[in-house]
């Protein structure tokens, strides 16, 4: 990636708006994705923004998403002038929950955004059966970019794909996403918004030539996240107050950009989840409380909720989030996170009589 990034930079690549990086990188997305285009942008923040303007989403429309989900999800639904309309996650993997879309869509539904969270994912071919072909499908694969869902590569199977290459991401540029579609209409669209003479929300050449070499090594990197997931939930068979919210499967190429866990304080003598993160970092291990729900952080005008949102609030308080990087180590790294979740396990009664400084996730800082 270094050498990729070096003969960018000594070709001049790194002064220059457009070039081959750029195009070398929306080739291998087009491949990959098995999609007839593939838009760069700024982004996956801009990405989703840049489908739902494509797909003809403006001010007024409803938009559908979880209402367990990215926040800049919501805030782009917002940013359109148009209305989230909150869907509960289903109870077992904390995933849209599809069965409860339909009762959610109404004459002013515009599209339906789902995002495949945590190393889980949501049931696409089971959704567009029950909404039909009338109303449009994003898919946010911003956290399990290659990775292959109901036989297709995680992007291409909704109407509009979606994908980040922000700095925490499993290819990373820094900042940089990426809008797939087949759909010619949506790409003039959104060329009408962003080509002001300029382009709105670019990537530059220096990030496409620092993505190309990531994206070729990528399915050798899922897979090993993968085994170590495997071994990881292997070794916490015995493990009590934690749980794996998605158990691997063999039978599915997951993406883990984060793995996801149901955090639960009774069985740890109480101790808090902000603190059992600490708990958990102060071990060398990268556990952080998810994001939270977004009816929980947002003003009831806002949004609409369809109907009650009984697991997204178990969510909001209960979810835990190891993050990626540690995946890529070795078998004595992964059963170090059982020596640590032991350990503090052990300690649990101690520590949670005590208090702690807990820092804001690095998500929830202000930049
Ligand atoms: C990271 C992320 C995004 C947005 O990506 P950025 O490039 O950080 O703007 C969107 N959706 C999901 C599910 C994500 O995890």
């Amino acid at each position: 990636m270094v050498d990729a990034v070096r003969q960018a930079a000594d070709e001049g690549a790194w002064g220059r708006y457009v070039g081959r990086y750029g195009d070398e990188l929306r080739a291998l997305l087009r491949e990959r994705h098995g999609v007839g285009h593939a838009w760069l942008c700024s982004s996956g923040t801009a990405a989703v923004e840049l489908a739902l303007r494509g797909l003809g989403v403006v001010a007024g429309d409803e938009v559908i998403l979880a209402a367990y989900d990215f926040k800049a999800n919501f805030t782009d639904v917002l940013a359109i002038g148009a209305l989230p309309v909150l869907v509960d996650v289903r109870a077992d993997d904390w995933q849209l929950d599809v069965d409860k879309v339909r009762d959610a869509m109404t004459s002013k539904t515009k599209a339906i955004l789902i995002s495949h969270l945590h190393g889980g994912s949501v049931d696409l071919a089971r959704l567009r059966e029950i909404v039909g072909d009338g109303v449009p499908i994003v898919e946010d694969a911003c956290q399990c970019p290659g990775s292959v869902i109901d036989g297709r590569p995680a992007g291409s199977a909704g109407d509009v794909g979606v994908l980040s290459f922000g700095g925490s991401k499993l290819t990373a540029a820094g900042r940089g996403g990426a809008v797939l579609t087949d759909r010619g209409d949506v790409i003039e669209r959104i060329k009408r918004h962003v080509m002001r003479g300029n382009d709105l929300s670019p990537l530059s050449e220096l990030q496409a030539a620092a993505l190309v070499p990531q994206w070729r090594s990528l399915d050798e990197q899922n897979e090993q996240r993968r085994r170590s997931t495997r071994s990881l939930h292997g070794l916490m068979a015995e493990i009590t107050g934690l749980r794996m919210l998605i158990p691997p499967d063999h039978s599915r190429a997951a993406g883990y950009y984060k793995v996801g866990f149901e955090y639960d304080p009774t069985v740890m003598a109480g101790l808090s989840r902000e603190t059992f993160c600490l708990a958990m970092r102060s071990e060398g291990i990268a556990f952080w409380p998810g994001f939270r729900s977004l009816h929980r952080i947002h003003a009831a005008r806002r949004f609409r909720a369809a109907g009650p949102l009984p697991v997204a609030d178990r969510a909001d308080g209960r979810i835990v989030l190891l993050h990626h990087p540690v995946l890529l180590g070795t078998d004595a790294d992964i059963e170090q996170i059982v020596v640590a979740l032991r350990k503090i396990q052990h300690a649990a009664s101690d520590l949670s009589r005590r208090s702690f400084e807990i820092p804001p996730a690095p998500w929830d800082r202000d930049e």
